[in-house]
């Protein structure tokens, strides 16, 4: 059991950089529905996602989810862009460029997790921007409550395609398809459309999370019913993708890439907890 250090919506104000052309979250305009929501299914095509062994594909989950998200949040009058809507791969830089390209939008990238260890299970939601932060909260605010598995809380940490939009950007692990429970409840069409509303929900409420500092938040106290999430700090935590697209991405993200990287692609905190060195902090992002 490694310690972790929770932090709270003070930290929130002004304790990180973030670029000087950002969208502003939170606010009365953070809920117009003009915003675009550009929704990130993650992995498809060769890379299915999760480790080798597990049944349940992650990317066929990722891109269902995605789906219904897409469906939800266009009934409630957003823009929807998909950054794929088929069982394709798209690399990470392909995905930042679409989100990068939209200026008033949010991000959100839906996975399922997996480890070796089946018994491990739960919900993780990770941003990385102080920006990303009140709309982590919301996401993950109703999908744990939404959703019969454990919290595992909110997490920061640098993937890739957190730590390169330039917009408010969350990354749902919506449980384990490792574990058995877990892996039932996303074979469910009714817990997947589930996953999807709950998280619409938080795209629509994020406004209503309660932020800044403790006056702002006395003065906003009657209408915030979301409240900021602590979260675990895992930005000490390398991020693979990074050096990865530096020395090995050059070109061939084919088969024979795949198969090598595929065990380091899962997202498994478990995984990496466990294991202790930053070598082991997989990710896909
Ligand atoms: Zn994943």
């Amino acid at each position: 059991m490694r310690k972790h250090l929770f932090h709270f919506g003070l930290l929130v104000a002004g304790a990180f950089t973030v670029g000087a052309a950002q969208t502003r979250v939170v606010g009365p305009e953070g809920s117009r529905p003009s915003t675009v929501v550009v929704i990130d299914a993650g992995h498809g095509g060769w890379d299915r996602g999760g480790i080798a062994r597990q049944l349940v594909p992650e990317s066929v989950m990722n891109l269902d989810v995605a789906q219904r998200l897409r469906a939800v949040l266009q009934s409630y009058g957003y823009h929807v862009v998909m950054t794929r809507d088929t069982d394709v791969f798209v690399p990470l830089g392909a995905r930042v460029a679409i989100a990068n390209a939209y200026r008033d939008a949010i991000f959100v990238c839906i996975h399922f997790n997996a480890t070796p260890r089946s018994s491990a299970s739960g919900i993780e939601t990770y941003f990385y921007s102080s920006q990303s932060l009140p709309l982590a909260s919301a996401i993950h605010y109703y999908v744990v409550g939404g959703a019969p598995s454990a919290n595992r809380g909110v997490r920061r940490r640098g993937f890739f395609v957190l730590r390169k939009t330039r917009i408010p950007s969350v990354l749902v692990e919506c449980g384990f398809l490792t574990n058995p429970t877990e892996a039932q409840y996303a074979q469910s069409v009714a817990y997947r459309q589930k996953l999807a509303e709950e998280i619409a929900r938080g795209v629509r409420e994020r406004s209503l999370v309660a932020t800044g500092t403790s006056a702002d938040n006395r003065l906003v106290a009657n209408t915030a019913t979301v409240p900021l999430q602590p979260f675990i700090d895992q930005t000490h935590y390398r991020d693979p993708d990074q050096v990865r697209s530096k020395h090995k991405r050059s070109k061939s993200s084919s088969k024979s890439a795949s198969s090598k990287r595929k065990p380091s692609s899962n997202s498994d905190s478990e995984t990496k907890s466990r294991k202790k060195k930053s070598t082991s902090a997989n990710t896909e992002g």
